[in-house]
Order: structure tokens, then sequence, then C-alpha cells
């Protein structure tokens, strides 16, 4: 069985994002450029539910780590609601919304934990969303909610 079916978030493939939290996600990645931007998204009954911007400790437009202090406040305030930990959320200012080999490497600590990726590099602002599960990469449909 495939990560996507183990995961708070998604099932079948596909995870529900309501605008606001999409206009969330493109709205911190446009605030922090041209750094990466990363953040949590909380994930209850297989849709996500809410963002938690945290900073990037690297601030970097290469790369991104969670801020640790961030990190732990927002996982207690997810647990504290009774959700799960859904995605990481990160930006790529200047490339396209799929996971580069350091995310894929990064992937393998957050187990069953999607990836949501903002991209900068176009016009408009693409965010795109992926199962990484033992180094394989697979998209997952991001639908309206
Ligand atoms: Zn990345």
């Amino acid at each position: 069985m495939s990560q996507v079916a183990h995961s708070a978030a998604a099932s079948l493939g596909q995870v529900r994002i309501s605008d606001r939290i999409r206009g969330d996600l493109v709205a911190h990645a446009r605030a922090d450029a041209p750094n990466e931007c990363c953040g949590m998204i909380a994930a209850a009954d297989g849709r996500l539910t809410s963002y938690f911007p945290a900073a990037n400790e690297f601030n970097s437009p290469m790369r991104f780590q969670i801020d640790s202090g961030d990190q732990l406040r927002i996982t207690n305030e997810i647990e504290a609601r009774g959700e799960a930990i859904g995605a990481i959320f990160h930006s790529h200012p200047n490339s396209e919304a799929y996971p580069s080999q350091t995310d894929v490497n990064l992937a393998r600590w957050w187990p069953g934990v999607l990836w949501l990726i903002c991209s900068l590099a176009e016009d408009e602002p693409v965010v795109r969303g992926f199962a990484i599960d033992d180094g394989r990469i697979e998209e997952v449909e991001l639908v309206g909610d």
C-alpha cells in the first residue's frame, strides 16, 4: 500500500485543501522570498485544516529547516487540537514545485506526512503536493475544499 493511503491527510492520491490555506501558503512564500519559507499544516478527517508558518532556520534561498522551537510549539498546538501533522510546506522561490534530492532525504524523518511545495518561478505561483516514501515521489492531487 502506498504512503498516500497511510497519511493523515490524503486518501486515494488526493488531499482536500481550502482556498484559505492555499492563499496562506502563497502569501508566506511571497513574504519570505527570495528565501525559502516553511511551515506545517494540520490535518483531520482526511483534509488539511490549518497552516502554521514557521521560521526557516537557514534563512536561505536554496534550502530550509523548520526552526526547532517553532516545530515543537506547532506540534504541541496541533496535538492539543486532537489533529495530526498532515503536511510539511516549503517554497521554491526559483525552481519548480517538485521535491529536490534534499527534500527526498529530509522526508525520511517525516513518515506519513505529505509535502506541499509552492513555486514562485513562474508568473503565477504553483502549489503541488507529494507523498515521498523511501525515496519514491508520488504526486498527490490537491482538490479544492
Ligand atoms: Zn525543496
